[in-house]
């Protein structure tokens, strides 16, 4: 295994659901693994060998990034940041608290710029690197219920592949990888058992959401190219999810 294939892994929003099962993956192909979330007890029940579990907010950029030094002084420079964290909290705009809007652009968007700096500032010495942000078809096209969220992930497209422009010099990957309906936790943070009800109505009438392992074959397909192949862009959802 080449030095790049080994190279350390740091994913945020390790502790369930798409980020639990990239924790795996990248775990079981060899690379250490640095893993981030605010349930330390969930990164730890992974049990994952090579693996650095933190309390972390990705909110907080001192925490953030002083993990990620832990990290590299445990096993290396790091090679991937994954922002995958996330918060979805689905409401019409009229109804919902604005509370909720600024929870899900802290987490969603200051989270993923703080990764992206944390990891520039690890990766463009050293010009090698890639970091992957984990947005939505709901960063591509909006969904009832959605107001909110869709500015974060839109806005996460639009950081990223501006971000990827003003990395590309320094050999650093910038990708988006982004998935519709996906079954994980993430739905049990709306507050309205009415929405919840209609989103497992709709999921139940295109047949179920995606399993997380599709999303991590997404990812691994763009993290596994050579340095010198960025895939830009994967936007993937159930077949039968038409919108
Ligand atoms: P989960 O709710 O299962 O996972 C979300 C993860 O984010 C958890 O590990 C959670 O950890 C972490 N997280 C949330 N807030 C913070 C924070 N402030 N600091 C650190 N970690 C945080 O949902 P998914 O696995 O589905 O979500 C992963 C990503 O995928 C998100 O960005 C989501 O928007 C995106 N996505 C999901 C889809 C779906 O249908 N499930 C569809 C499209 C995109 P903890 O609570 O322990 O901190």
């Amino acid at each position: 295994m080449s030095e790049a294939a080994r190279a350390p892994v740091v994913i945020t929003g390790a502790s369930s659901g798409i980020g639990a099962a990239l924790a795996t993956s990248f775990s079981e192909s060899g690379h250490p693994v640095i893993l981030l979330a605010r349930r330390l007890d969930r990164l730890e029940a992974l049990e994952l060998p090579n693996a650095l579990c933190l309390k972390v907010d990705v909110t907080d950029l001192v925490a953030f990034k002083a993990a990620v030094q832990a990290g590299e002084e445990a096993f290396g420079p790091i090679g991937t940041m994954i922002n995958n964290a996330g918060l979805m909290q689905l409401s019409t705009l009229q109804d919902q608290d604005p509370a909720e809007w600024k929870a899900m652009l802290d987490v969603n968007v200051l989270g993923v710029l703080n990764g992206c700096q944390i990891a520039i500032d690890s990766m463009s010495a050293r010009r090698t690197g890639t970091i992957i942000n984990v947005s939505s078809v709901a960063g591509r096209k909006t969904f009832p219920n959605h107001v909110a969220y869709v500015g974060t992930k839109f806005a996460v497209h639009a950081m990223s592949e501006n971000l990827r422009e003003e990395v590309a010099a320094d050999n650093i990957r910038v990708s988006v990888v982004a998935p519709g309906a996906v079954e994980t936790e993430l739905l049990g943070h709306t507050n309205s058992a009415e929405v919840i009800a209609g989103y497992e109505k709709w999921k139940d009438s295109i047949g179920g959401a995606l399993d997380p392992a599709s999303v991590v074959a997404a990812v691994r397909f763009v993290h596994d190219q050579p340095q010198s192949v960025c895939i830009r862009e994967v936007v993937l959802a159930n077949t039968l999810q038409s919108a």
